[in-house]
C-alpha cells in the first residue's frame, strides 16, 4: 500500500504548484428536507419521506434562504451550492429562488438540483456559473445498490447539454467503494471535463445501514490521488461538526485534508456550530498547514445588517421577514 506521508507530499507539492496557497469555506444552501425520490440508502432525506405528509411544509423560508445567502456574502464565504430533493418546488420557482439567491450573494452560483431537462437549464442560465451532478459512487454495481432510483445516465446527459456551464460532481466516501475504483472516478472526471468535485465523508445517519464514516486515511486518499491526477481541478472536501471535533476522525483530519490538496472546505454547520471549539480548530489547522483561511468560521464583523437588507433589491415584506430571521441567527452565531 502506498505510504500515506509520500503521497501527501506529493498532492501538497502539486497544489502549491497550480493554485494560491489559500482555502476558502463553501456554504452549501439547501432549500428543502424533503425528496420525492427519498431512497438512497445513505441520505437523511430518505429517512424523513415518510414523516412528511405535504411538501410545502418541508421547505425553508425564503427570508431563511436569502439570509445564508448575504451572511455567505459578508464573511467571506462562497456559496458551494444552491440543493435540496428532488419534486421540492415547480421550475419556475427554483429559477426564481436561483435568481434572488444570486442577486443576493452577487455572483452567479453552482446549481445542484438533480438532472435538470436541457430546455429548463435554459431558464436557470443567467443566474448560474455551473451545475453539480450528485453521483455518489462510479462503482456501477455499488450506485445501484446505494442509489436505486438515482440512475448516473440522465446526470451524464445534463453534461452533454451544460455546454459553457461549469461541471462539478459530488462523491461520497465510506459508502463501500474499494480504492480500485479510483480508476473508473479518474474515468469520470476525464470524460466529462469536470472544473470541480466535491468530496464527502459519509455521515452515518440514524435510520440508515450506515453506522459509520470512512477513517481519515481513506478519506484523505481519495482526495490525494484525485489532486495528483488532476493538478487544476478544483476539489472540496466535506467536514461535519463530529468529524472536525476529532469525535469521528482523527483530530488533525482538516490539517490532512490541506496537505491533500484541497481547495475549500463545505459540509460544516458553520452557522450553528460558528465560533465553537471545532470552528476555531479548522483555523488551527489551516493556520498549521501553511494556508490562509479567506473567510471566517470564528469571528463576527461589524455589521449594520439592517442596512445590508435595506440594500437589496426585494420587496418590502420580503426584507421585513428578513430583518426579524437574521436576529435569530447572529443571536446564535455570536453566543461563544
Ligand atoms: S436523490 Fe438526493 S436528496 Fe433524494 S434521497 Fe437521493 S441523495 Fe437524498
Amino acid at each position: 500500500m502506498e505510504n500515506l506521508k509520500e503521497l501527501l507530499e506529493k498532492s501538497n507539492k502539486i497544489y502549491l504548484e497550480n493554485h494560491e496557497n489559500k482555502v476558502w469555506f463553501g456554504r452549501c444552501i439547501f432549500l428543502s428536507w424533503y425528496c420525492k425520490l427519498g431512497t438512497c440508502k445513505f441520505c437523511y432525506r430518505s429517512t424523513q419521506k415518510s414523516r412528511i405528509h405535504d411538501e410545502k411544509n418541508a421547505r425553508r423560508s425564503l427570508s431563511s434562504i436569502l439570509i445564508e445567502a448575504l451572511i455567505s456574502k459578508k464573511l467571506n464565504w462562497k456559496v458551494e451550492f444552491l440543493t435540496g430533493g428532488y419534486g421540492i418546488y415547480e421550475t419556475e420557482d427554483l429559477v426564481n429562488i436561483t435568481k434572488l439567491v444570486s442577486e443576493v450573494y452577487g455572483e452567479k452560483i453552482w446549481l445542484n438540483l438533480g438532472a435538470i431537462k436541457e430546455e429548463d437549464l435554459k431558464k436557470f442560465k443567467p443566474y448560474i456559473k455551473g451545475v453539480v451532478s450528485s453521483i455518489e459512487t462510479v462503482n456501477k454495481d455499488l450506485h445501484n445498490k446505494v442509489c436505486p432510483d438515482k440512475n448516473i445516465e440522465p446526470y451524464e446527459e445534463m453534461f452533454s447539454y451544460s455546454k459553457d456551464l461549469k461541471k462539478s460532481i459530488t462523491i461520497v466516501i465510506g459508502l463501500g467503494e474499494k480504492r480500485e475504483d479510483f480508476d473508473k472516478l479518474k474515468e469520470f472526471i476525464k470524460k466529462h471535463r469536470l472544473d470541480r468535485i466535491t468530496f464527502y465523508a459519509l455521515k452515518p445517519v440514524k435510520g440508515t445501514p450506515y453506522v459509520k464514516g470512512p477513517s481519515t486515511e481513506d478519506y484523505v486518499w481519495w482526495i490525494a490521488k484525485t489532486r495528483i491526477n488532476f493538478p487544476k481541478l478544483q476539489i472540496i472536501a466535506g467536514t461535519t461538526y463530529n468529524r472536525a471535533s476529532g469525535k469521528e476522525a482523527n483530530k488533525d483530519e482538516i490539517y490532512l485534508l490541506m496537505k491533500a490538496g484541497v481547495n475549500a472546505l463545505t459540509k460544516f454547520p458553520a452557522t450553528k456550530k460558528f465560533n465553537t471549539e471545532a470552528a476555531r480548530d479548522i483555523e488551527k489547522q489551516i493556520k498549521k498547514s501553511g494556508r490562509e483561511f479567506t473567510g471566517t468560521l470564528t469571528k463576527m464583523p461589524e455589521i449594520n445588517w439592517d442596512k445590508e437588507i435595506d440594500n437589496l433589491n426585494l420587496d418590502s415584506k420580503l426584507k421585513e421577514d428578513m430583518k426579524i430571521n437574521i436576529k435569530q441567527y447572529i443571536k446564535r452565531m455570536g453566543k461563544e
